[in-house]
């Protein structure tokens, strides 16, 4: 749905796709817009200076001490891997702060939807933290918010 490029030193573009976005929920554009700020976050730290990694991303500093050379600011797959051991639950509660919790749209739905940006990556396909029919589940609720599915539970925005 949308992609975020480092254009300049510190500066950082999100390019969402116009069909997608009018065709998804508020629910899916607001999960994609705090994917998309996470990236830019890593696009940040992770050009800034690889002290921090050893504290605050172990899986970067594990990386960097593989391959000093490699720019972990544009691994996209490293980032998913970052944003799978330390931001889910970010997204997840940065989702509740906006919606709420009720019956219908529960931690775990949130949880799902949180995961949402990581399901096309090798972390979703390969993590026992899920079980196979919870995968299942994530895909399908991510899938009706990004169609505006009479499953979803967000709506259009205009
Ligand atoms: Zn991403």
């Amino acid at each position: 749905m949308a992609q975020t490029s480092n254009t300049d030193p510190y500066n950082y573009t999100m390019t969402f796709d116009l069909n997608r976005v009018q065709n998804a929920t508020d629910i899916a554009i607001a999960r994609t817009m705090m994917h998309e700020s996470i990236h830019a976050y890593l696009f940040s730290v992770f050009a800034l200076n690889d002290s921090i990694y050893e504290a605050d991303f172990p899986l970067a500093w594990a990386k960097f001490l593989e391959d000093p050379n490699k720019d972990f600011s544009t691994d996209e797959g490293l980032h998913h891997e970052q944003m799978a051991q330390s931001y889910v639950d970010a997204l997840k509660f940065g989702l509740i702060d906006i919606y709420g919790v009720s019956d219908y749209k529960n931690e775990e739905y949130w949880e799902n939807i949180a995961l949402g940006g990581l399901i096309e990556t090798a972390w979703f396909d390969t993590t026992s933290v899920y079980s196979s029919t919870r995968k299942r589940t994530i895909k399908d609720q991510n899938s009706y918010e990004d169609t505006n599915h009479e499953y979803s539970r967000g709506s259009l925005c205009n």
